[in-house]
């Protein structure tokens, strides 16, 4: 497209330098020497505007948060991000928009140093498209199927931010900047990811809702899981924004967009992953375990069964 020249000319001025990257962006294909005896880990995602983010979202906040929810999946993993790529669908060839977008983006890559080292640039409605690559030691990483028995199930965190930032905006009336900022530069968990390497036995990140994505990883495991909806960690932001505890349940068990791990661990280790909380500043809260069987089962502080209002958030749902 017009400009598409200049404006992978911005891109380029701008990346994170690392000495693994023997060719990056400006050839047809990006050279890069992978760590010796790593693993690589490998993650995509996609953002669309009005299903993945606001369509008032800032463009500094789109670069932020299509690195953001693509490091989380690293973070998941247990993984050290390396590299990433970029396809970027654009209406117009916009440079003061792709300055900002870069903004955001940088934000994020600089202090994780993630070098961008190639991707597409095309005309179209705005999409962006961002893959990561990382590293984890043989044998290291945290997958989703690794679940035990009797393991605790842990959430780093707070819950339910985005999901409330998310309802406010659709709703109209007042709206929470703390609230909204979780929504649009979520933190990915990578230090306190990289550091439960040798304590979880499972973990996933919550992008759909702490109950659906720990449903994936109980199916992927074999097991069950509990949880205590009344143990979900709330922000100081999110009590104050919504006062009826039956609202936060619902925004904490089953709201997306958080980007916290949910992990499981060994009873064992709640020395260890107390202390690693604290070594990396993300507070983690035990939220249930992990039973024989198939499914979760959320109940509230007083043992009562409970059920959401709604599940899950799914793209192909009604
Ligand atoms: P090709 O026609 O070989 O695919 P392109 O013109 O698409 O080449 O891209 C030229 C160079 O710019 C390539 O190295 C490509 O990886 C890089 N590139 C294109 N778009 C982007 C982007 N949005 N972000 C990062 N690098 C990009
Ligand atoms: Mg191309």
């Amino acid at each position: 497209m017009a400009g598409e020249f200049s404006l992978i000319d911005r891109i380029r001025a701008r990346v994170v330098r690392r000495g693994d990257v023997v060719l990056g962006i400006g050839d047809d294909a990006a050279l890069l020497t992978p760590e010796a005896g790593g693993q690589l880990v490998v993650a995509m995602d996609t953002l669309n505007v009005g299903v993945h983010f606001p369509g008032d979202t800032a463009a500094a906040d789109i670069g932020w948060k299509a690195l953001a929810v693509n490091l989380s999946d690293l973070a998941a993993m247990g993984a050290r991000p390396a590299w990433c790529t970029l396809s970027l669908s654009l209406p117009t060839p916009d440079t003061e928009w792709i300055d900002a977008f870069l903004d955001g983006f940088d934000a994020l890559a600089r202090p994780h140093a993630v070098a961008l080292v190639g991707g597409d640039t095309t005309r179209g409605p705005l999409s962006v498209c961002v893959a990561v690559h990382g590293f984890v030691a043989p044998g290291h990483a945290l997958r989703r199927d690794g679940a035990q028995v009797g393991d605790d199930v842990w959430v780093s965190g707070s819950l339910g931010d985005a999901a409330a930032a998310l309802a406010q905006w659709t709703q109209g009336g007042a709206r929470d900047t703390e609230l909204r900022r979780r929504l649009d530069r979520p933190d990915p968990r990578l230090a306190l990811g990289q550091a439960l390497v040798t304590h979880a036995h499972a973990a996933i990140d919550v992008s759909d809702g702490l109950l659906a994505d720990l449903g994936h990883l109980c199916r992927a495991s074999g097991v069950a899981a509990q949880v205590d909806v009344d143990a979900l960690p709330a922000s100081a932001a999110l009590r104050r924004a919504i006062a009826d505890p039956g609202q936060h349940r619902t925004l904490q068990a089953t709201g997306g967009d958080d980007y916290e791990l949910c992990f499981t661990a060994p009873q064992h280790a709640r020395a260890a992953i107390a202390a690693i909380a604290r070594a990396s500043g993300i507070p983690v809260t035990r939220v249930g375990c992990i039973v024989a069987g198939d499914g979760v089962v959320a109940r509230t502080g007083d043992g009562a069964a409970w059920t959401p209002a709604r599940a899950g958030w799914d793209h192909f749902a009604g």
